[in-house]
């Protein structure tokens, strides 16, 4: 007797809705799907028990005429591709034509539909992918389907699913990123008779973010936006005070579909990658364009991960509409203080383009103190006033690591070298910043084994501008002509391996990795926590963070604390 024998067709079609159903939240995936792909303008999502027992999708789109109704229940069958030729540029969200076969093989299934303009309806009924009866019906035009007691017959399955409420917010997610994908589109959801939410449909982003996730999140998102001929992407990102703890609220959109896509997801974060500190994740809702043949949608059973022709060009269109997002709103941004906690307010402001310690309004010139300090510093002077006037007296230093400051009613803790950090790391990347480099009499050897120093060199030009001058010296090793003045020459070698380090980590966008240079020459040449500072450096820093120049610290740690004095009033129960 042969050992391997076809499966019996009932068995395959259980296996084949193992891949597309899931749980209630595939069904309701598929089902939107379908009613977008119909042109539905209005969608009516209602869900009892987590949509175990009971889903209904209604839309106004075109309807299926009575001769395909049968048909569309049949696996591979489907309206939207003919051909293999098609697969190459699939412009609808469906195409296997597997999903209502899928969802019909493990639940009970009606589906109500009337085409546009026509006379009648037609009703269907199945059962475990039965077809029980078929008979015409006076209906509205489009397509409502109800899918009741999913897994009836796959106990394996329903063993599988988590609390009604676990599958209920599952169908939420689910419903939130079909509505998000087309705004043009009006979703409803309701849940156990009550609505969930429920987006316009005005085809305008940010009415859609709105109905769906409030006016809190709402206020935090930012418009972004890059365009080429054969590349676009448009949305909200996140502003970087509005970071949470988790990528929860990331949304990718390629072509009107729903993606996850670690291409995308690192072009978002690398672009905040100066603005956040470690554990924070920025928030987003993002559109990608790209050219039928650009994208292979068939690469998923749930179809939520496709493949690009070209990772780099999504990535830089990303990267690139993110990163202007984040640009303007620093320029655009008024001084403000903001509530962090129940405490203390964190300063949050716009950079002020830095100036270069070659421009002559920066001070003095000289020692790095007197080149980041205003002209109208004043050793003795109790308070300091600097341009913008902005007052205050530094109290001193406390622990080597932070200053303290009297400004207003309030006292201010400051990380001198998150600040001072920052400030090389600006200055680094300022326009027009011109190195000032110490040439060494002798140069430096540094062995950094062989692949290190093939991405040194990789990256000369770009070490150049920062005052490294480089050569290649035997298979393994450079040769260091000329340092940026501000570092020690014993940090040389530990300067380049952090180079290394982080151009590894990074990305390959030219603008990450030069940001990944900055970072580590910036983080080198500042004043180390720990070591006491003179006077009036301390007062230059505390100049430039009280401008409002600086919030945070290249790394996205933050550079001050507010301490008020009503805060410090009510702890010691003065009021
Ligand atoms: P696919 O979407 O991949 O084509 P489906 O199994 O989801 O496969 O659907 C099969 C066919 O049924 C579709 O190609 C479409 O012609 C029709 N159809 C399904 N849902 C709807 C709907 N809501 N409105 C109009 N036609 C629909
Ligand atoms: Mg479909």
């Amino acid at each position: 007797m042969p050992k391997i024998l076809e499966l019996d067709p009932h068995v395959a079609d259980l296996i084949a809705a193992g891949e597309v159903v899931e749980r209630p939240a595939s069904v309701v995936k598929e089902l939107i799907e379908n009613s977008i792909d119909a042109g539905a303008g209005i969608i009516t999502v209602e869900i009892n028990a987590g949509g175990m027992t009971y889903i209904r999708v209604t839309d106004n789109g075109c309807g299926i005429a009575p001769e395909d109704a049968r048909t569309a229940f049949l696996r591979h069958a489907t309206s939207k591709l003919r051909g293999a030729e098609g697969l190459d540029a699939i412009g609808t969200l469906g195409f296997r034509g597997e999903a209502l076969a899928a969802i019909a093989a493990v639940s009970r299934i009606e589906l109500l539909t009337r085409e546009h303009g026509a006379r009648e309806g037609v009703s269907i009924t199945l059962e475990a992918g039965e077809v029980r009866d078929v008979s015409p019906a006076g209906c509205p035009e489009g397509t409502t389907i109800i899918v009741r007691d999913l897994f009836f017959n796959t106990p394996a399955r329903s063993k599988f699913m988590k609390s009604d409420r676990a599958e209920g917010s599952a169908v939420t997610s689910t419903v939130q990123r079909c509505a998000l994908s087309h705004p043009e589109t009006s979703v409803r959801l309701i849940k156990d008779g009550k609505t969930e939410c429920h987006t316009p449909g005005d085809s305008r982003v940010d009415s859609c973010i709105y109905s769906l996730f409030g006016r809190d999140f709402s206020a935090g998102m930012i418009a972004a936006g890059s365009e080429d001929d054969i590349i676009s992407t448009t949305g909200y990102v996140s502003a970087p005070s509005a970071a949470r703890g988790n990528r929860s609220y990331q949304f990718f959109f390629v072509n009107g579909r729903s993606i996850r896509s670690k291409t995308l997801q690192a072009a978002l974060e690398q672009a905040y990658a100066n603005s956040h500190p470690s554990g924070r994740y920025p928030s987003c809702v993002l559109y990608t364009t790209v050219r039928l043949g650009d994208v292979d949608v068939n690469v998923h059973p749930a179809k939520t991960e496709v493949k690009f022709v070209s990772d780099k060009q999504v990535f830089d269109s990303v990267y690139y509409a993110v990163l202007g997002a984040l640009d303007s709103q620093r320029r655009e941004q008024p001084v403000a203080l903001q509530d962090y906690g129940s405490q203390f307010s964190i300063l949050n402001s716009p950079s002020v383009p830095y100036r270069t310690p070659r421009d002559s309004s920066a001070g003095t010139g000289g020692s790095d103190t007197q080149r980041y300090s205003d002209a109208s510093v004043h050793g003795s002077a109790p308070a300091y006033s600097d341009a913008s006037s902005v007052s205050f007296r530094v109290i001193g230093e406390a622990l080597n690591t932070y200053i303290i400051v009297e400004r207003d009613s309030s006292l201010w803790l400051i990380d001198k070298h998150a600040a001072h950090e920052r400030i090389h790391f600006d200055a680094l990347r300022s326009e027009g910043f011109s190195p000032m480099s110490q040439a060494l009499i002798t140069p430096i050897i540094c062995r950094h084994g062989h692949e290190d120093a093939a991405l040194l060199l990789e990256n000369a030009e770009l070490l150049d501008k920062l005052g490294f001058t480089i050569e290649s010296f035997g298979e393994d090793s450079i040769a260091v002509r000329s340092i940026p003045a501000e570092i020690d020459i014993s940090e040389t070698e530990p300067v380049l391996s952090e180079v290394c380090v982080q151009l590894k980590l990074g990305g390959s966008a030219e603008p990450t990795r030069r940001d990944e240079i900055y970072r580590s020459v910036a983080c080198k040449a500042a004043i180390k926590a720990g070591r006491s500072s003179e006077t009036d450096e301390l007062r230059a820093l505390t100049a430039r963070v009280m401008s409002g120049e600086i919030s945070s610290c290249p790394h996205g740690r933050p550079v001050a604390f507010e301490l008020t004095k009503s805060v410090l009033d009510r702890s010691f129960k003065r009021s």
